[in-house]
């Protein structure tokens, strides 16, 4: 039982590090809904799911504004969105870690802390505070565009995030921040070596990734003529 209200910012962070280190990371951007997690998580659309179990949509609205938008059925979390929040992406994106930051912080209701804490979760899961202050010490300044271009979300979210971690430090780093920060510092290297040449970074990545997809194809049909 909980005796203070005071936000658990370690625990947040600890907890959305380990969250973030059993991804691949080797994608353009991490992607909320096809994460690898430990516990049972379902995402679906308000739609899809008042028509798969026969609740109406307006049912589900009220239940979500309640509780947010995570039900818990027997041991598994479903996260419930609308159809029409799909358009921007990085927003939706945000807003789905959002929620799996309550399921991952253990909440059982919607306050304050609650929220504090949801959203201290998702910063780190998006902007891993170790990787940027990596950043920082090897480009010197790092401003909310690269940092959004970079992780894949919004400016205004990466503004939060730099105003965050001006005044915030974390008092131990975990095994897994060194992990994490192996696994993204080519991509990082790579955007940086982009805008220096002024190109585009996301088109950039995009060409790449397809040339080395590409690579592989050929590389398995290879082994398949031999
Ligand atoms: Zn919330």
């Amino acid at each position: 039982m909980r005796t203070t209200n005071k936000p658990r910012f370690n625990e947040c962070t600890e907890r959305a590090t380990k969250l973030l280190c059993q991804q691949e990371l080797l994608g353009r951007a991490l992607s909320i809904r096809k994460l690898t997690y430990d516990r049972c998580i379902i995402f679906d659309t308000i739609q899809n799911y008042a028509a798969v179990t026969g609740f109406s949509e307006d049912q589900l609205r009220n239940t979500l504004l309640r509780d947010g938008c995570v039900l818990k059925k027997r041991g598994a979390n479903i996260v419930l969105y609308e159809e029409s929040t799909f358009g921007h992406w990085e927003r939706f994106n945000w807003t789905l870690g959002h929620e799996v930051g309550h399921i991952y912080m253990d909440h059982t209701h919607h306050g304050s802390t609650e929220e504090v804490e949801a959203h201290f979760f998702t910063s780190q899961l998006f902007l891993p505070e170790y990787t940027i202050r990596q950043m920082v010490k090897k480009y010197r300044i790092i401003d909310a565009n690269d940092l959004s271009q970079i992780f894949w979300v919004s400016v205004e979210a990466a503004k939060k995030r730099i105003r965050t971690l001006k005044k915030y430090h974390s008092q131990k780093w975990l095994p897994e921040d060194f992990q994490i920060y192996k696994r993204l510092y080519e991509r990082i290297d790579f955007y940086f070596y982009c805008k220096k040449r002024d190109l585009n970074f996301r088109r950039a990545l995009i060409d790449r990734e397809v040339a080395r997809a590409e690579r592989e194809r050929e590389k398995y049909e290879m082994l398949h003529f031999l």
